[in-house]
């Protein structure tokens, strides 16, 4: 099916990518068999917690300024919206926007609506939505209980649609779905793509969407010195504006984990040329993602110039961080693609990446273009990590591999697994701004960061010695992936 807007749901990953979450070997190894169709999922025996899908669509459409959510579900489904409107604010401070709350709404299915269904409900909950809040649009996303009991979503949202005459779409993003939590990302683009996005009237050829999380804007001054100016969504746009997104010069995206469908779809779809390069991270990742842009949007003098200036700029800092940080032994828990940007960041730092819990794999993008994959790009200029572990999430595997591997430093990119760095006396931090570390600028922070939190030495010792792990000396001692079954 792949990219097939006609569909009301997107296809998982798992099938539409062949992507996995069981893998434990070096990075070479996987990016050979992620070649030729030969990459096979390991299957854990053993499995103590992985995200939601429907928490990963939650979070990209709460943030649309201008529209509501309702997700369709028993209440504990939502429980992670004091987090989302948490990452929410934040990300407004950041973006000098007003201060608004999220608004998602739930429909509390209960027991008995399991046996009676839920559409009632949820019809009235729109009508509430529309009345309360007159949004532009309403996204309504699905959760196991919905799905089981087969709640028809897509006929009820098209039956309000006409009534109230605005966009309401549903999103199929049922927790049991997909075991690869980004498949929600997919899943909300999916509904964008489908019912919000126009066909372009006027192309912008200065515009260029930035697929992105809610960090900092980088990209203003970035774009600002070659002429282009950002179109950040899918966090904080207005529904006219992901309307028009069909208009613009050009795609990039900070994370092909996270933008590979919308990127690929508005390419399929509406011509808008996708950025085929690696992420922007370590100078040669940012060097190949701005020569791209630039080749694509007819900038390719101002990018050179940018490129020469900036290099020039960051040198002899660079040269400082090195020297403080060469041979330090790091290990790195991200998603995909950004997983990968870190260890090439870190390894332009002159770091060991001593190894990695990467929270799933896609052996390819959706645009199937070699040029977009960002572990075959760190291999072949960085050289194998050892190591290389793909997991979701799976703490029990980490606490054991960092007890054996005892690195210098931890970085994190999920709350939950940064908290086990310190209760094994590493320095460890927690990256939530994804623009922190991208471009020229991004490597001197993160060095600069890095130093900082290497000094937490004895704090995180003497809070090592006060902790109990939850784990036994006997886990400890066992293999890390005991549990990791099948034959790769
Ligand atoms: S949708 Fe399913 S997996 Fe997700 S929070 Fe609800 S019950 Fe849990």
């Amino acid at each position: 099916m792949g990219i097939n807007i006609k569909s009301p749901e997107v296809e998982i990953r798992e099938s539409r990518l062949g992507s996995i979450t069981g893998f434990a070997g070096t990075a070479r190894e996987l990016c050979n068999r992620s070649k030729g169709k030969r990459l096979c999922d390991r299957r854990r025996s053993f499995s103590q917690c992985l995200g939601c899908n429907s928490g990963y669509s939650l979070c990209q459409l709460i943030m649309i300024q201008d529209s509501v959510v309702i997700n369709h579900a028993p209440i504990g489904c939502c429980a992670d919206l004091p987090d989302f409107n948490f990452t929410n604010r934040v990300g407004q401070i950041k973006r000098n926007l007003p201060l608004r709350n999220a608004r998602l709404l739930n429909t509390n299915l209960t027991e008995k609506d399991t046996i009676y269904g839920g559409e009632e409900k949820l019809r009235k909950t729109i009508k509430e939505a529309y009345k309360r809040f007159k949004p532009n649009a309403i996204f309504v996303t699905t959760s196991c209980a919905s799905g089981i009991i087969g709640d028809d979503v897509e006929v009820v949202t098209n039956e309000a649609e006409k009534e109230l005459g605005i966009p309401i779409v549903f999103v199929a993003c049922e927790g049991f779905r997909s075991k690869i939590w980004t498949t929600g990302f997919d899943a909300a683009y999916h509904a964008i793509l489908r019912k919000i996005v126009k066909p372009p009237v006027n192309k912008r050829e200065d515009l260029v969407n930035v697929i992105n999380f809610w960090g900092t804007d980088i990209f203003t001054e970035l774009f600002g010195r070659i002429g282009l100016k950002p179109n950040y969504i899918v966090p904080f746009s207005t529904i006219a504006q992901l309307e028009k997104i069909s208009e613009a010069a050009a795609t990039v995206q900070i994370c092909p984990t996270l933008g590979t469908y919308l990127a690929a779809g508005l390419e399929q779809e509406y011509g808008v040329p996708e950025v085929k390069a690696p992420p922007a991270y370590g100078l040669k990742g940012t060097d190949l993602w701005f020569r791209e842009l630039g080749r694509v949007t007819g900038k390719e003098k101002e990018v050179e110039e940018l490129i020469k200036s900036e290099r020039e700029r960051i040198a002899p800092k660079l040269k400082e961080l090195r020297s403080k940080l060469k041979g330090k032994r790091v290990y790195i828990t991200a998603g995909a693609a950004h997983g990968h940007s870190l260890i090439a960041l870190l390894k332009e730092l002159h770091m060991e990446v001593a190894g990695a819990a990467i929270f799933h794999h896609d052996p390819c993008c959706d645009n199937k273009d070699p040029r977009s994959e960002s572990l075959p790009h760190v291999v072949k200029n960085y050289g194998d990590v050892k190591n290389f572990n793909v997991c979701n999430k799976q703490p029990f595997e980490l606490v054991n591999v960092l007890n054996r591997l005892k690195p210098d430093l931890f970085i994190a990119r999920h709350g939950g697994m940064a908290a086990w760095g310190p209760k094994l006396g590493i320095p460890t931090f927690l990256m939530g701004d994804e623009q922190f570390g991208l471009g020229y600028q991004g490597l001197l922070n993160y060095g600069d960061k890095i130093i900082g939190v290497l000094l937490t030495k004895e704090f995180v010792t003497n809070i090592a010695a006060h902790s109990k792990l939850p784990y036994t000396d006997w886990w400890l001692k066992q293999d890390p992936y005991t549990f990791l079954g099948g034959d790769i």
